[in-house]
C-alpha cells in the first residue's frame, strides 16, 4: 500500500509539513524498523558488548531520539529547500545531520535499514581519524562527542608497519602530535554500527521520525521542472515511489545506482586482494604501547588494531582472483595456511577467532573521475571516490565531504532567500568538487600506494625469485625494503600532518580547536613518544608483559579436553583492555561461568602447547634470571627424548629489565635463531617472535619467543610437558 503525500504529512507531523517533500511513503515507521534492526545486531558477537555499554551510556540521548518528538522547526528564512540523499551509510548520515544542523530539509532514502548494521558485520570497527573527528565536531558537537566517547582511541599509541614473518618494526607512526598539535580529537576506531546509530540518531533528534526512510531502493532519478520554472529532481524508487528535491546527493557506496546514471557506467577497479576479517579475544601483550600495526608480506597482509573491550580487530589481505569462496568452516583453516609462517601477533589471533566469526570480502576502488556531479545531482562518499582502505580514510573522507557540501549548501540557500531568487545550485556542486577534488585524489592515491607498499613488501633478497629463492636463506636484507623504509621515515611525519590536518582550515570557527584533555597517552608520558619511535626495545620493556618461550604442536586426536581451569583463560580475554588488576580478577573468575562461554566458541582448536615464563625462571645469576634449556630432567625447558641437544644445551638469560640474551652452552650440535645458526659458545640479543632451535634444523621442536600480557599469567605452561590449552587460551596467553 502506498499513501500520497497528504497522508504521509499526516504520518509524520509537524515536522513533515514543515520539510513539505512531496514524498510518497510506504506505511511503515523508519524508527520501528531501526529498532528492529538493532534488536538483530544486539545479538550478534561482533557488536554486542559496545551495543551494551552504549546503552548505558547514552541513555538520555537514546530516550531523546526514540520518544515521540516534536521537532524543531526549521529556519523560517529557509522555506523549502529539500535536499534527497540516496543511502543512509557514513556519508549519507552525516550529510543529513550537516544539513539538518543548517535548517536545510532533507529525506534519507535508504535501501535496507538492516544495511547499515549488516555492513558494519561486514567491515567491522572503522577507524575515525583526527580531520573527520574535527569535522565531525564542527558539524555537530552531540554526536561528536558520543563518537569520541564511544570509540577506542588508537591514536594515543604507537602504531605503524612491521614485518610480517618477523613482527619487526619497519617504520612506526606517531599519530598523536599531528593531532594535538592542531587542536584536533585523536583518531579511534569504532564500530561502524555503533557510528551509524549515533548519527542516524542525531538525524531523527533534529529532523524527527522519518527523516531516515528505509525499503527505499534508488534506482534511477530524473530532472523535473517545478513551480516558476525551478529545476527539481526526483529520485526513483524499485517500487516505482517517488521522492522530489532540490538537489539529490547520491550517497549510494562504491555500486552507486546515482553515480551510474550520472556517470555512465565506469567499472569498478578489483583490488586484486580478497579480504578476510574477524574480531576476537585477545590482547595482545603492548596493548597498552600500540594501537594497530600492519603486518607486510608479499602478496599478502595482515592489519590488527585495538578495538576496545579486550577485542581486536584484524585484515587479512591476499592477492588472488576475485570471487573465490572457501569450503564451509575452512577460512581459518586457509588462513593459518597462508599466514601460519608469520610471527605470533598474526597467527595466534587467527587462531583466538572463532571460526563463524571471520569474514570474506573481494576489495574494490573506483578509479578517480573528476566529475562529481551533473545539473542538481552529487556524488558523495565511496559513489564519488571509493579507495583503498589501506589509509583508513574512506569513510573519513566521506565526512569531510558532507561538511563542505553542507557548508556550501547552507550560505547559497540563505543568499538566496535574501535575494528572494532560486538557490544556485550548479554553483554549489561545482564549488563543493573544487574543493574537495585535490584532497581526496591525493588520498586516494596514497590509500593505493600504501596497498602497493604493503603487499609487494620483500623483507630478504630471494624473495619470489623461484629458483633463486634459497638466497633468502642468507638473510640480505631486500634494496626495495631498505630504500622504502627510508623514504616512509622521512616522508610520513609530513604526510600523516597533511592526512590529518590538512583539513582544519576549513574548520575554523566551526570548532572549538581544542585537543581533548582525554587525548593523551593513557600508559605513558607525551614525551616518551619519541623514545618509542626510536627504540623498538623500549616499546618492549613498557609492555605490561611476561615473556614465554613456548613450543607448540598439534595434539593428537585423543587429547584430553581442557580443564576448567585453562578455560577460565579463555573468559579472561573479554575482560577488556587494561592493567593487571582488572585481568587477575577476571581470571579467577567461577569457573563455571567462564567454561560456558569458552566450551563453544575456542574447542575446535588442536593444539598442545609447552614452555615456561622467561622472566619468572627460579634461577638467578648476578642480576639475570636464567633458564637452562636441555634433554635433562632438571632443565627449565626440557626438550623432548630423541633431540641431538646436549643434556644442558643454551641458556637464556632476562637482565630484569625485558632484556633477554641466549648463549649457546657449547653445544657440538647446535643452536638456531630464525634459522640462523649462532656460533658454538656464543651469546645472542634474543628479540620477540624469534624462534629457536636446539640440537638440529629443522628441530623437532620450535621454541618460540612471546610476550604474553601480564593478565594471562597462569600455571598451566610448564617447560617440561605438553599440555592441551584451548586454542582461544593458548592464543591469548602465547
Ligand atoms: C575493509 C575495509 C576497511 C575500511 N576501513 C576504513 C577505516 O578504518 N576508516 C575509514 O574512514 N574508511 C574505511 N573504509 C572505507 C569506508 O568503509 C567507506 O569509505 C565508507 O563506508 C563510505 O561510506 P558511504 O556512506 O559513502 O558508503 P557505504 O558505507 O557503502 O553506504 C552506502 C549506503 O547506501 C545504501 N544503498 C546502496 N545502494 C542504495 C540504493 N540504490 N538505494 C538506497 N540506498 C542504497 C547502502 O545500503 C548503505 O547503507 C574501509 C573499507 C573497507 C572495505
Amino acid at each position: 500500500m502506498q499513501l500520497q503525500t497528504k497522508s504521509a504529512q499526516s504520518t509524520l507531523g509537524r515536522h513533515a509539513q514543515l520539510q513539505a517533500i512531496p514524498v510518497v511513503l510506504k506505511p511503515t515507521a523508519s524508527r520501528a524498523s531501526f529498532s528492529q534492526a538493532a534488536t538483530s545486531v544486539a545479538q550478534a558477537p561482533v557488536s554486542s558488548s559496545r551495543r551494551d555499554r552504549r546503552a548505558t551510556v547514552v541513555a538520555p540521548a537514546a530516550a531523546v531520539a526514540s520518544a515521540p518528538t516534536s521537532p524543531q522547526p526549521f529556519n523560517e528564512l529557509l522555506p523549502g529547500f529539500r535536499v534527497v540523499i540516496a543511502g543512509a551509510g557514513i556519508s549519507g548520515l552525516t550529510l543529513a545531520l550537516a544539513l539538518l544542523k543548517k535548517g536545510i530539509k532533507v529525506q534519507v532514502l535508504e535501501r535496507d535499514l538492516t544495511a547499515i548494521r549488516g555492513e558494519g558485520k561486514l567491515r567491522g570497527p572503522i577507524q575515525i581519524q583526527s580531520n573527520a573527528l574535527a569535522a565531525l565536531e564542527a558539524i555537530d558537537p552531540q554526536a561528536a562527542e558520543e563518537v569520541l566517547h564511544q570509540g577506542c582511541i588508537t591514536g594515543d599509541r604507537i602504531n605503524g608497519l612491521c614485518d610480517g614473518v618477523s613482527g619487526d618494526w619497519y617504520v612506526k607512526f606517531d599519530t598523536f602530535h599531528p593531532a594535538a598539535d592542531k587542536g584536533l580529537p585523536v583518531t579511534r576506531v569504532i564500530n561502524r554500527v555503533t557510528l551509524q546509530e549515533i548519527l542516524a540518531d542525531a538525524v531523527e533528534r533534529i529532523g524527527g521520525p522519518g527523516t531516515i526512510q528505509g525499503s527505499m531502493h534508488v534506482v534511477a532519478y530524473e530532472e523535473v521542472k517545478g513551480a516558476g520554472g525551478k529545476k527539481e529532481v526526483v529520485a526513483v524508487m524499485e517500487d516505482g515511489q517517488r521522492v522530489v528535491g532540490d538537489v539529490l546527493v547520491g550517497t549510494d557506496g562504491i555500486w552507486s545506482k546515482i553515480r551510474k546514471q550520472l556517470l555512465g557506467e565506469t567499472p569498478a577497479h578489483y583490488s586484486e586482494y580478497t579480504c578476510y576479517t574477524g574480531i576476537s579475544d585477545y590482547v595482545p601483550a603492548d596493548i597498552d604501547v600500540v594501537g594497530y600495526r600492519v603486518f607486510l608480506g608479499n602478496g599478502q597482509y595482515f592489519v590488527s588494531s585495538d578495538v576496545g573491550e579486550g577485542k581486536m580487530q584484524w585484515y587479512a589481505f591476499h592477492k588472488e582472483p576475485p570471487s573465490g569462496t572457501d569450503e564451509p568452516g575452512q577460512r581459518k583453516a586457509r588462513l593459518l595456511k597462508l599466514f601460519g609462517h608469520w610471527n605470533y601477533n598474526v597467527v595466534d589471533l587467527i587462531k583466538a577467532t572463532p571460526e563463524e566469526d571471520v569474514l570474506r570480502r573481494d576489495i574494490y576502488d573506483r578509479p578517480p573521475v573528476f566529475k562529481w556531479f551533473d545539473g542538481n545531482v552529487a556524488l558523495m562518499g565511496d559513489s564519488a571516490h571509493a579507495m583503498q582502505p589501506n589509509l583508513g580514510q574512506g569513510g573519513c573522507m566521506a565526512i569531510e565531504d558532507a561538511f563542505e557540501l553542507a557548508n556550501d549548501l547552507a550560505s547559497a540557500v540563505s543568499d538566496a532567500a535574501a535575494k528572494r531568487a532560486n538557490v544556485e545550485v550548479a554553483g554549489v556542486l561545482q564549488h563543493y568538487q573544487n574543493m574537495r577534488m585535490v584532497r581526496v585524489s591525493a588520498i586516494h592515491g596514497m590509500a593505493g600506494m600504501a596497498a602497493f607498499m604493503a603487499s609487494t613488501y620483500k623483507a630478504y633478497l630471494g624473495e619470489g625469485l623461484g629458483p633463486l629463492s634459497f638466497i633468502e636463506d642468507y638473510h640480505i636484507p631486500h634494496p626495495g625494503r631498505v630504500v622504502g623504509q627510508a623514504i616512509l621515515k622521512l616522508t610520513m611525519p609530513g604526510v600523516l600532518a597533511w592526512v590529518l590536518g590538512g583539513n582544519t582550515h576549513h574548520l575554523e570557527g566551526a570548532r572549538n580547536p581544542q585537543c581533548r584533555i582525554g587525548d593523551k597517552p593513557r600508559a605513558f608520558q607525551e614525551s616518551e613518544f619519541g623514545l618509542f619511535m626510536r627504540d623498538d626495545d623500549a616499546l618492549w620493556e613498557r609492555a605490561n608483559a611476561d615473556w614465554l618461550l613456548v613450543a607448540e604442536r598439534e595434539a593428537p586426536a585423543a587429547a584430553t579436553a581442557p580443564t576448567p581451569r585453562q578455560q577460565v583463560l579463555v573468559g579472561a580475554g573479554s575482560s577488556g583492555r587494561g592493567g593487571s588488576a582488572t585481568a587477575t580478577a577476571t581470571v579467577e573468575a567461577p569457573v563455571a561461568a567462564a567454561t560456558a562461554v569458552a566450551a563453544p566458541r575456542f574447542g575446535l582448536a588442536p593444539y598442545e602447547y609447552k614452555g615456561v615464563y622467561l622472566n619468572l625462571a627460579d634461577s638467578v645469576e648476578g642480576r639475570n634470571k636464567v633458564t637452562i634449556v636441555g634433554t635433562s630432567s632438571d632443565c627449565g625447558v626440557v626438550l623432548e627424548k630423541g633431540a641431538k641437544a646436549a643434556e644442558r644445551h643454551a641458556r637464556i638469560m632476562c637482565n630484569g629489565q625485558g632484556r633477554f640474551e641466549l648463549e649457546d652452552m657449547g653445544s657440538s650440535a647446535g643452536t638456531w635463531v630464525n634459522g640462523l645458526r649462532i656460533e658454538r659458545g656464543a651469546t645472542v640479543q634474543l628479540h620477540a617472535g624469534d624462534v629457536l632451535e636446539f640440537g638440529s634444523h629443522p628441530a623437532p621442536e620450535r621454541f618460540t619467543l612471546k610476550l604474553q600480557h601480564k593478565m594471562y599469567r597462569t600455571d598451566v605452561v610448564k617447560g617440561d610437558a605438553y599440555q592441551r590449552i584451548s586454542t582461544g587460551a593458548m592464543s591469548q596467553t602465547a
